[in-house]
């Protein structure tokens, strides 16, 4: 008599990409009432984000998660992309200097400047939108 094979759990199998492990994780009912009232305090917003879980749908919420541990470099900002001979990251004593001669200074510093400039770039709208609305009301209402 030859022994039936064990079934495979599928988050045991290495073709099953994370997402779809995230996503049979996330099946377990308490995880999705935990998650659910992690992830807002807005109760419209929780039967939305339930289901979307209960089917599976990935959301900014998931992809966060998935990014985890974050880059340890980038979240302090010694890392730098800016150019083709990158990316390169200062991990001192040996390398504290990019390709280039940057220095963690700044490196760190053309970070931040970076993400001002896109982020203020992303919601000047926002900020068009409020001037125009003090200044000139009849205008925003046209618009
Ligand atoms: S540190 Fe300099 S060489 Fe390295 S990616 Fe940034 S700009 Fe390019």
């Amino acid at each position: 008599m030859t022994e039936e094979p064990k079934p495979q759990l599928i988050r045991e199998r290495l073709d099953v990409c994370e997402l779809d492990k995230a996503r049979i994780v996330l099946l377990n009912p308490a995880l999705i009432e935990q998650k659910k009232n992690e992830r807002t305090i807005d109760e419209n917003a929780k039967p939305v984000l339930e289901m979307m879980m209960r089917e599976g749908v990935e959301t900014v919420w998931d992809r966060y998660e998935m990014q985890q541990p974050s880059c340890k470099y980038c979240l302090a900002g010694i890392s730098c992309a800016r150019c083709a001979m990158g990316p390169c990251r200062i991990i001192p004593p040996t390398r504290i200097r990019g390709v280039c001669g940057a220095d963690a200074d700044l490196i760190v510093s053309r970070n931040l400047l970076d993400t001002i400039a896109t982020g203020s770039a992303a919601h000047s709208d926002h900020g068009r939108d409020i001037t125009a609305t003090v200044t000139d009301p009849k205008e925003v209402r046209s618009s």
